[in-house]
């Protein structure tokens, strides 16, 4: 065998898969048909379980540093300020991170790439995948080099990371319905002025569209984020200058623009495929799922199917776990995409509408009715979860199981287990969990009982347990994240519950571990 793992493509997924395996010690090939890496900004919203993610793999620091923060989010409609979501109360007890990070998608990959480097595991640019064969034990892929010649290599799996033209989903005949908006959207990298709330998201809705602008490092500088107007839809040869009119016509002397140093149209689709995974081939990112730039969401999305799949995939190369544990990448990342295509698609149709009504819908009744929810708390918070990312769940997973009733409120199976600061020791420091627990590892952390004694059988030393130790402090912060004593909580390499429960038995975690994540 060549390869454990054929990863196609080296866009945002590709390295994050990448990364994910090589700092695991699987021997994977990442190839990407271009020559080098985008030198396009793309999408440029990091959400914050993106950064949750980043800090586990060690670029975080570098990634806040090279961003800018975004703190907040203002609606504005007939010139008006209408509503403001402050990021950092929505998200302050939910991550370390309660903000969108603006950072450009090359800076993402150039991050990523860097830290690949670190692995040993350079991208092999200028090698396209034309065809692929599934045997039973092992794929057969042949690859076309820059001299144009062509070799056949074999990998136990195939990731297609190789974005919304996907070979690898395309050679294995999975479908990918849904159809083009008719819109076409712009973006552009612009100086400007006006009376936009710095540092923060600013949505303006107009009678015939909407903008979004994003705050970008330097002075007065900003994405922007808008739909062409109609009497340019047919064009090929539009610049920024063509479209400062429609926004001056909404605008005003609101807004003033300086230089534009990017622009780009784009025409988007609308589309998730049928199946996730065809034998031994897998798709993720923007080769599984496309849709509206409108929510910051697409990138981030492929992100996370990468680190959804990055563990299995790194238990089954290894010999200990069975490969229908690879089953519950489908399982969990298809509803996130099928949600996501629903709700960019409803918040779309109601934003880019033409119509007279639509535009009165868009600037006098959706604007108050934005207005009023952003600002209830329980509303902000919910969006912020949505928006974020941290509120995706796999309650549905074949691998979510609860061993008896824990109460409403608290966390439950296949919930991100929160962002706690416990003390782990009696006698030890407060931590923040998200740093102490490695996401190598399965974490058992029993609460308000004694840890079940030696290790618990059927993981090894895949697992790290955990007793929380009785102390005033613990108490108020398991009571602040409804986490009710005595429970448990077995955490999968990814932060997700997978199994739960108040009384630990040693005998339904065993049974867990063998039945449901298929652990040798
Ligand atoms: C102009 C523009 C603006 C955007 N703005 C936003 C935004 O604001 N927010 C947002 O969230 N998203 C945005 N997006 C979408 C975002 O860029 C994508 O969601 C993201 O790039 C998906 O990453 P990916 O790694 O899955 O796919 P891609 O980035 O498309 O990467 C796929 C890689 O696979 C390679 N490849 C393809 N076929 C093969 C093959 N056969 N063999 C080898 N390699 C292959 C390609 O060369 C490419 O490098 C925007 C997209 C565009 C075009």
């Amino acid at each position: 065998m060549d390869t454990d793992v054929l990863i196609v493509g080296a866009g945002p997924t590709g390295l994050m898969l990448a990364n994910q395996l090589a700092r695991r010690g699987m021997r994977a090939m990442i190839i990407d048909r271009h020559s080098h890496p985008a030198r396009e900004t793309r999408a440029l919203g990091v959400q914050a379980r993106t950064l949750e993610i980043y800090q586990k793999l060690g670029i975080v620091d570098r990634a806040l540093e090279l961003g800018k923060v975004g703190d907040g989010a203002n609606l504005w409609a007939n010139g008006e300020q209408k509503g403001h979501v402050p990021f950092g109360n929505a998200g302050r007890h939910v991550t370390p991170y309660p903000f969108i990070l603006v950072l450009g998608q090359d800076d993402n990959e150039r991050i990523m790439g860097e830290k690949l480097g670190t692995f040993d595991l350079p991208v092999q640019w200028n090698t396209e995948l034309v065809a692929l064969e599934q045997k039973p034990d092992l794929v057969e892929a042949t690859l076309r080099q820059a001299d144009g010649s062509t070799r056949t290599i074999t990998a136990a799996w195939v990731a297609g990371c190789d974005g919304a033209r996907s070979a690898v989903r395309e050679l294995n005949k999975i479908e990918f319905p849904g159809a083009p908006y008719e819109h076409v959207f712009y973006v552009a990298d612009v100086e400007m002025t006006g009376t936009m709330v710095p540092d923060e998201v600013n949505i303006y809705l107009w009678k015939s569209g909407f903008h979004l602008f994003f705050p970008m490092r330097g002075k007065d500088h900003w994405r922007i984020v808008g739909i062409l107007p109609k009497p340019l839809r047919g064009r090929d040869d539009v610049a920024f200058d063509d479209v400062v009119p429609s926004i001056r016509d909404e605008a005003g002397s609101a807004l003033s623009f300086g230089s534009c140093s990017w622009f780009s149209t784009y025409r988007i689709h609308h589309r998730a495929a049928a199946r996730f995974r065809d034998r031994r081939c897998f798709v993720l990112g923007d080769a599984a799922h496309i849709h509206s730039p409108v929510g910051a969401q697409g990138m981030n999305t492929g992100l996370q199917d990468a680190y959804n799949l990055g563990w299995k995939l790194a238990l089954v190369v290894q010999g200990k776990a069975d490969a229908p544990l690879l089953d519950s990448y489908e399982a969990e990342r298809i509803p996130v995409a099928r949600r996501l295509l629903e709700t960019t698609d409803r918040a779309f149709r109601i934003v880019v509408s033409d119509s007279a009504i639509a535009g009165l819908l868009r600037t006098q009744v959706l604007a108050r009715i934005a207005a009023f929810a952003m600002r209830r708390e329980s509303i902000q918070r919910y969006a912020f979860g949505v928006v974020s990312q941290t509120g995706i769940q796999y309650r549905e997973s074949p691998l979510s199981e609860a061993t008896d009733r824990l109460p409403e409120a608290a966390p439950h199976a296949g919930d991100r287990f929160p962002w706690l600061k416990l003390k782990l020791r009696a006698d030890g420091p407060v931590e923040d969990l998200f740093q102490s627990l490695d996401d190598t590892h399965f974490h058992l952390l029993a609460f308000g009982q004694a840890a079940p004694a030696g290790t618990m059988a059927g993981l090894g030393d895949l697992l790290q347990v955990h007793a929380v130790p009785a102390d005033s402090g613990n108490d108020a912060e398991l009571q602040r994240a409804r986490i009710p004593q005595p429970s448990f909580y077995l955490l999968r390499p990814d932060g997700y519950i997978g199994l739960c429960g108040t009384a630990i038995e040693a005998a339904a975690v065993s049974r867990y571990i063998t039945e449901r994540l298929r652990i040798r």
